[in-house]
């Protein structure tokens, strides 16, 4: 396959990374995650200011406008013949003497590849179940950064209890999944953790907000608890990969009848048109 390694379009093997490079040794850069769906990409310009911005937040300067990058990325879709599937994209400080305080020549290393990712039908139309954890992560959680231990650690719990999802709270607030954006529904009324440093304004979040007023339902953009999280009628998660995805179960309880809700059959649905209507088929 073909990579994206800085500017230039090189072979899979082609692209190595320096044992230096601060994105291996620290985590010291950011990523985005952009979805492809009939060989176009979904939601580009959005995944990509928030590419632009999370780099800011780490003092880091992309060494390519936003245009150039829409650009490549598209002709990595193109070389790469991809259907449905996903970009990863990532930028690091790049590599210098390892030391905690920034090189004084800024360096940056890209790296962008694609995958074959269908949509995850069964998930989407069957549910899942989550566990609860504990949100052990740092205060910056709406920087898309390499530094994804916090996550991954409940991830892995999740799995570990064949859960496909870890739903993260601090002191009984409910923030996101380990991976995705967390929502519940309780009397018609949809509710969400504001966007704030606690949670990753994901913009599979942010496409469903913009989509409810469309099919009548009102959004609270307000933090929930891990009692409302129980009692809820309705509970789902959304990401770029896992789109929304109904919880039905909760640490082995039941989540209303233990079937995707009304709502969120909606939103589904209203979220594939909007995909259709940008990428087409
Ligand atoms: N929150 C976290 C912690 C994530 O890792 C992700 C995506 O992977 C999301 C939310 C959802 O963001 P998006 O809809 O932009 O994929």
């Amino acid at each position: 396959s073909t990579v994206l390694y800085n500017n230039n379009f090189v072979s899979r093997e082609a692209c190595t990374v320096d044992m230096e490079d601060r994105g291996y040794q620290f985590g010291d850069g950011v990523y985005e995650v952009i979805r492809i769906y009939s060989g176009k990409m979904f939601t580009s310009q959005e995944h990509i200011t928030r590419l632009f911005e999370s780099a800011e937040k780490i003092k880091l300067d992309l060494p390519f406008t936003k245009e150039e990058l829409t650009k490549n990325l598209s002709t990595l879709v193109e070389k790469n013949k991809l259907h449905t599937g996903t970009i990863y994209l990532q930028v690091t400080r790049g590599a210098s003497a390892r030391q905690h305080q920034f090189p004084l020549e800024g360096n940056p290393v890209f790296t962008a590849y694609t995958k074959e990712v269908p949509r995850p039908e069964n998930q989407m139309n069957e549910g899942v179940a989550a566990i609860i954890a504990e949100d052990v992560r740092w205060l910056r959680c709406d920087i898309k950064s390499l530094n994804l231990l916090g996550n991954l650690l409940a991830k892995q719990e999740a799995y570990s209890q064949g859960s496909f999802e870890a739903i993260l709270h601090r002191d009984g607030t409910v923030t996101e999944g380990s991976s995705s954006n967390a929502f519940i529904i309780k009397n018609n009324q949809l509710i969400t953790h504001p966007a704030t440093n606690l949670i990753l304004n994901g913009i599979t979040r942010r496409e469903l907000l913009r989509l409810c007023p469309g099919i009548g339902l009102d959004v609270k953009e307000e933090a929930f608890t891990l009692d409302d999280l129980l009692s809820a009628d309705e509970v789902f998660i959304a990401s770029t990969t896992a789109e929304i995805t109904p919880i039905v179960q909760i640490d082995g309880k039941d989540v209303a009848d233990r079937k995707p809700g009304e709502w969120t059959k909606k939103l589904q649905s209203v979220l594939k048109a909007s995909i259709q209507e940008q990428c087409g088929e």
